[in-house]
């Protein structure tokens, strides 16, 4: 009998994700788990019931491929009171298995072999693997603490004709950073001078403090024209296991998208799509987003504030980020394994987000959990750089 042949591997280099990697640690070693960006409190219980209505009412099988239609009406509807823009939901709105599928549809669409994806890092961890089976090349470009600004000029030098696509993150997995509106122009001006398309990664829209505003790729006509973005429910509603998420695109990209998203998963989850169309109708859920995780960001940075531990400016998403230099000189991969396995607290570090391994001596704390976990994990932190006595 013959034997098959070794696999040839498409993602040869590619491992375990650091976010699988941290949570695992957690577990092994009962570390208060602040790495992984998902909430430890429950999603709202109305939403829920509302799901289970849905279902008892026979709502069980194939949603339309595009999306449940009264779903994608109540999406143009939030856009049109958040960026005060009209969206057509029949032609310009497709939900998705969560904004992951959205990422690799929207990638696959435009990325033919040989192009050129320019991604600015740190850089969450879906983007460059999809370019890469897609045939296309990754072209980083670093973003520096503290402020991690882009710096356009920087980005448009490293343009070619060969460049099809760029990648924003906005607010930025991991440092928390948002685009001004000077950045949207900026990036306009860099699209249409080098003909690219773009995809912005919005999951994370509603979650902006200090009275900031979230600027998105859809509040400018000519930028939208050459943007897909990218939004998960999972964020705002507290149910990142649901995997529901959507992309907005022009009519012509849209049509590109669903040729390729019909044969991903054809359609998702039909009792969730009906329960989020109704959730959607009240605007207070995701308006009261912001200053419920101000809240949570202030209290971890007051419980650390006496701590070596110094945060980065955060202005938008559930992650902070701190500069560790001051209290040890590990590696950061190295400092997360001994905060975890030692001192009883995982987090992220933040060079994996670098195709080249860049360490500011800097990781990523996750604030989406209860206010009681974010003491005891406080108490930790104090406790692990303590001023030794005697
Ligand atoms: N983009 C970013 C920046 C994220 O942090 C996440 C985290 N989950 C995603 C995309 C994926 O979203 P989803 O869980 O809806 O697939
Ligand atoms: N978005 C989450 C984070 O940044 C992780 C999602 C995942 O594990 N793939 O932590």
């Amino acid at each position: 009998m013959s034997q098959p042949n070794t696999l040839r591997s498409r993602l040869p280099d590619v491992g375990t994700s650091i976010f699988t990697v941290m949570s695992a640690m957690a577990r092994a070693h009962g570390a208060v788990n602040l790495a992984q960006g998902f909430p430890d409190f429950d999603c709202d219980e109305g939403l829920q019931d509302l799901v289970h209505h849905y279902m008892r009412k026979g709502y069980n099988q194939y949603a339309p491929m595009a999306g449940v239609p009264a779903l994608r009406e109540a999406i143009a509807r939030k856009i049109e009171a958040t960026q005060g823009v009209a969206v057509d939901p029949d032609a310009e709105i497709t939900v998705t298995a969560g904004a992951t599928e959205a990422l690799f549809v929207a990638i696959s669409a435009v990325v033919h072999p040989g192009d050129e994806v320019i991604i600015l890092e740190p850089a969450y961890d879906s983007y460059a693997p999809v370019v890469r089976l897609n045939g296309g090349r990754v072209v980083p470009v670093g973003l520096r603490p503290p402020a991690y600004r882009v710096d356009w000029g920087e980005v448009a030098a490293v343009c070619t004709p060969r460049t099809r696509l760029i990648i924003v993150n906005n607010p930025h997995n991991p440092t928390g950073q948002i685009f001004a509106e000077a950045d949207l122009m900026a990036l306009e001006e860099l699209a249409e001078r080098h003909d690219l398309w773009v995809l912005s990664d919005e999951v994370y829209e509603h979650i902006v403090f200090d009275g900031q505003r979230h600027h998105s790729v859809l509040s400018r006509p000519r930028l939208r024209q050459r943007s897909f973005a990218a939004f998960s429910f999972g964020k705002t509603y507290h149910n990142t296991g649901w995997k529901m998420g959507y992309c907005v695109a022009s009519p012509s990209l849209t049509e590109e998208f669903r040729k390729i998203h019909q044969f991903v998963v054809f359609s998702v989850h039909t009792p969730v799509q009906h329960a989020l169309a109704t959730w959607l109708e009240k605007a207070e859920h995701w308006e009261s987003l912001a200053p419920f995780f101000q809240k949570k960001r202030d209290l971890l940075q007051q419980a650390l504030a006496d701590t070596p531990l110094r945060p980065l400016p955060c202005a938008g998403t559930y992650f902070q980020l701190y500069d560790y230099s001051a209290a040890s000189d590990l590696p950061d991969v190295e400092f997360v394994r001994w905060l975890a396995t030692e001192k009883g607290v995982a987090t992220i570090p933040v060079s994996p987000f670098y195709s080249d391994g860049y360490d500011a001596r800097v990781v990523r704390i996750c604030f989406a959990k209860k206010e009681d976990t974010l003491r005891e994990a406080a108490a930790l932190l104090r406790r692990a750089f303590a001023p030794e006595k005697g």
